[in-house]
């Protein structure tokens, strides 16, 4: 079973607790429309990794069981620990060049769309990096590093990645330049000039000091979150498609089959000239994204993220056990649902409506089926989940009509 099941409760409780401390301290750390996008593309990246995990695995195994140069036993605890150090440095690369190359930044910018930094920050993972990743982790398969120990060493590095989103914790002396802190990791996250292109560590921030791109975090500059090129939506679809669509759009721009290419392959913040820099970035200018969610609306979408979640976890439980089939109608269910809800909170027209009948049509099918993908869910169940497709439909009926944001969207 995909070990994940089990973080998700730890996830939600410490989520829980930072938004908890956040508020008791007025601190303005969380917004619940941002958040609850951040948490549907957590689950987006699930789903869609019951789909291509086994293509990272696969060509993993394919790679080492033919090619792997030494015998290292997957029961000496030295190699799990050597393996850890091993990946976090391919993490170094595949996460820089993810910062460095268009097409890998247009799927790795998921992460970094988001204005806010918190723990649910953390959760906003891409679904399509997985095409690409599986090629900077080969080396660990040409020396060696059996493919459990991969797998372990790459669950650790990503799961320590998870208390580093957060404003909560400042400075940690000495242990911020050796290992990425939250500290380092703010600063990976910003948009001020001085944040661009650095802090590329999974677990230790050394890499980054060999390789010559470890920033500090600046006292007296606050870090401002986000992409130069703001995303303004909630939808996990396009969260995940925006820079692809961009990228195709200036590749239909431009003339030969070279140039065509060359846009993929091209630095994000485009060709620069020796010392040249970026574009100026004025943070006393930035205003966060914000598409004006009535209370009730942001409510609902809790509520929703809630079942949600608790969905999610019997997908990722069952997954690799159900027929390909289920598993993708399962998957576009949720998907579906995910879809919906953002666009419920960006107030696109239709919404209400289009969210009305997948709620109660979920709420049909949870009761009427003999069995939900597996699970024989006992009658009070079936009926509290009706009850609540229906009662959920009305509250929507009953929420004000959501306001447009003002200049926000289009
Ligand atoms: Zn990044
Ligand atoms: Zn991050």
């Amino acid at each position: 079973m995909n070990p994940i099941v089990y973080a998700i409760p730890v996830f939600m409780l410490t989520i829980v607790i930072e938004a908890l401390i956040a508020w008791r301290r007025r601190r303005p750390l969380y917004h619940v429309p941002d958040a609850v996008a951040s948490l549907h593309l957590g689950v987006f990246s699930q789903v869609a990794g019951a789909f291509l995990r086994v293509l990272n695995l696969g060509i993993y195994l394919l790679v080492y069981e033919r090619f792997h140069a030494f015998e290292l036993s997957a029961k000496s605890p030295w190699i799990y620990l050597f393996a850890l150090v091993l990946y976090d440095l391919a993490y170094y690369f595949h996460h820089r060049f993810g910062h460095e190359v268009n097409v890998l930044w247009a799927g790795h910018v998921v992460h970094h769309s988001s204005e806010y930094f918190n723990l649910s920050t953390a959760l906003r993972q891409p679904s399509s990096t997985t095409f690409v990743s599986w090629m900077f982790y080969l080396p660990l398969a040409l020396i060696g590093v059996p493919p459990v120990v991969f797998i372990v060493a790459g669950l650790i590095d990503l799961l320590y990645q998870y208390w580093v989103h957060t404003e909560l914790i400042g400075r940690l002396g000495v242990f911020d330049r050796i290992f990425v802190t939250p500290s380092n990791h703010r600063v990976h996250h910003g948009q001020n000039d001085y944040c661009l292109d650095c802090n590329y560590g999974g677990i230790f921030i050394i890499w980054d000091r060999i390789f010559g791109t470890f920033v500090e975090e600046r006292e007296g500059e606050p870090v401002v979150y986000g992409v130069r090129k703001p995303l303004r939506s909630y939808n996990p679809l396009w969260s995940n498609l925006h820079v692809y669509a961009d990228l195709w759009q200036k590749m239909r721009e431009q003339k030969g089959l070279r140039q065509k290419i060359a846009v993929w392959f091209a630095p994000p913040t485009g060709h620069l000239a020796p010392g040249e820099k970026p574009p100026h970035f004025e943070p006393a200018t930035f205003a966060r994204f914000d598409s004006g969610a009535d209370g009730a609306v942001q409510r609902y979408a809790l509520l929703q993220y809630t079942v949600l979640a608790g969905l999610t976890t019997h997908f990722i439980a069952v997954a690799s056990s159900l027929p390909v089939a289920s598993r993708a109608l399962y998957a576009l269910c949720l998907l579906c649902s995910m879809t919906t809800v953002g666009l419920l909170l960006e107030g696109r027209s239709l919404a209400r409506r289009i969210e009305q009948g997948r709620i109660v049509l979920l709420g049909l099918l949870f009761a009427l089926s003999p069995t939900w993908f597996g699970f024989v869910a006992p009658l009070p169940l079936k009926i509290f989940g009706l009850l609540l497709g229906i009662g959920c439909a009305l509250w929507l009926a009953r929420m004000p009509l959501f306001a447009p944001p003002r200049g926000a969207l289009a």
